[in-house]
């Protein structure tokens, strides 16, 4: 168990975020706010892939106007999910214009860098909190290197270069960045927003300039924090800058919500970032979403693909199959299975799981040994081996996680049992 910082509680519609809650997977729209139709489709799908909050840009009027029919499709889907309204440069005039936007929301997210500058920068601020009192809504402060409020910026580069011995500049540049998030919600404090709807976030696209950051905001207050690592990137890059920023973080005890910001393929699925979201926080031990799936490497000993189309096909069809079952066999997403390519670490990896299948590696004998709670039950082969296997696996879900199952209870499955 990973100690956690201890964070003020933010109740957004019915999730809690920081406190004792669980770490709550984001994610963000890329639809036009305006096309309600492809804005709604889209939060369904990142909601249904997992998504725990969802936000949405508020660029226009017409994207304002459109949230509250956003919200309405979303009902008639029967997506119950908080939506946050993502404001920058307008939004102190959005949340005026259009109150049914600002009650529709459940959370606004507001960027210090972006309301405004010199005498306006105030007063807009101030007018957005003060909509977030009126509509009793928590606002996600969420401060970003690349819109950094400048003015402040330039005063602290100032008063550095005035010392006897200034700093290094990127690290002027990370103080700034905490205490433009600190100073922004205090001020919020001050105009009347209680410190209990106040979630804080700092972004940078560098892990190590992430890793620092949060540590020092973490240390300076009891906000609950949004951790992301922002523009991330594209595939493999994007996953593992955020797992390598995120995962040192989490380890520490730091983030009570995260977000992956990949940024998708051409015509790429967006729900990505949520399953990399869940993955991180699976792997790490701190949640479960969805029964993971162990799989050897492969190597000069592996056949065929085999192997590697049954680890996927298998990942694949859990994944799939956690809508339904997450209300039917509640505990499942913690079942672990493993898919090895030969009898090398096979046998022994297939042990520790609860469903484990050995697949034959070069020169062994064509049969695939599986293992259930540590024993070995039946050896499949042939040309059906992964439908048995899938097989095997819906049964012992059956039999280990339907509400009064006797868990330790061994599957009998119905299946062609060889030698
Ligand atoms: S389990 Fe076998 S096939 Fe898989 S990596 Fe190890 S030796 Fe290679």
């Amino acid at each position: 168990m990973i100690p956690r910082r201890i964070s003020r509680p933010v109740r957004v519609a019915d999730k809690t975020i920081g406190g004792a809650a669980p770490i709550l997977v984001q994610s963000m729209t890329n639809t036009d706010t305006e096309d309600a139709a492809a804005t709604a489709g889209q939060v369904a799908a990142l909601a249904r892939a997992g998504s725990e909050i969802v936000r949405i840009t508020v660029n226009t009027l017409e994207a304002a106007r459109q949230v509250p029919a956003i919200r309405e499709r979303l009902e008639a889907m029967n997506v119950k999910v908080p939506l946050v309204g993502d404001f920058h440069f307008n939004g102190h005039k959005l949340l005026a214009q259009v109150p049914e936007c600002a009650a529709a929301l459940d959370k606004y997210r507001i960027n210090p860098g972006n309301v405004g500058h010199g005498s306006k920068r105030d007063e807009q601020f101030s007018t957005m909190i003060e909509k977030a009192i009126e509509y009793a809504k928590p606002v996600r402060i969420g401060v970003n290197w690349g819109s950094l409020d400048p003015e402040l910026l330039a005063r602290m580069m100032d008063e550095n270069a005035r010392l006897a011995q200034p700093r290094e500049a990127d690290e002027v540049m990370r103080e700034a960045l905490v205490r433009s998030a600190l100073e922004s919600a205090a001020k919020a404090e001050e105009i009347g927003l209680p410190g209990d709807r106040i979630v804080l976030s700092c972004k940078v696209s560098a892990v190590q300039d992430l890793i620092r950051v949060y540590r020092t905001l973490a240390a300076r207050c009891d906000y609950a924090l949004h951790l992301g690592l922002t523009e991330a990137g594209m595939g493999s890059k994007g996953i593992v800058a955020s797992t390598a920023a995120m995962g040192v973080l989490l380890q520490e005890g730091i983030g009570d919500t995260i977000r992956v910001s990949l940024t998708p393929e051409p015509g790429g699925d967006r729900t990505r970032e949520v399953i990399v979201a869940q993955e991180i926080l699976q792997t790490m031990g701190l949640r479960s979403f969805t029964p993971m799936v162990s799989a050897c490497p492969g190597c000069g000993r592996t056949t065929s693909t085999f192997f590697q189309e049954l680890a996927d096909k298998i990942q694949s069809y859990l994944r799939a199959q956690m809508p339904a079952w997450r209300a039917r066999y509640p505990g499942v997403e913690e079942m672990h299975v493993a898919v090895m390519g030969c009898v090398v670490n096979g046998p022994g990896e297939s042990k520790l799981a609860n469903i484990g299948i050995s697949l034959p590696g070069s020169g062994e004998k064509p049969v695939a040994p599986v293992y259930v709670d540590g024993q070995k039950t039946v050896t499949l082969k042939g040309a059906r081996i992964a439908e048995e296997f899938q097989a095997i696996v819906e049964e012992y879900v059956r039999t280990h996680y339907a509400p009064g199952a006797a868990r330790a209870a061994a599957a009998t499955i119905p299946i062609r049992a060889v030698s």
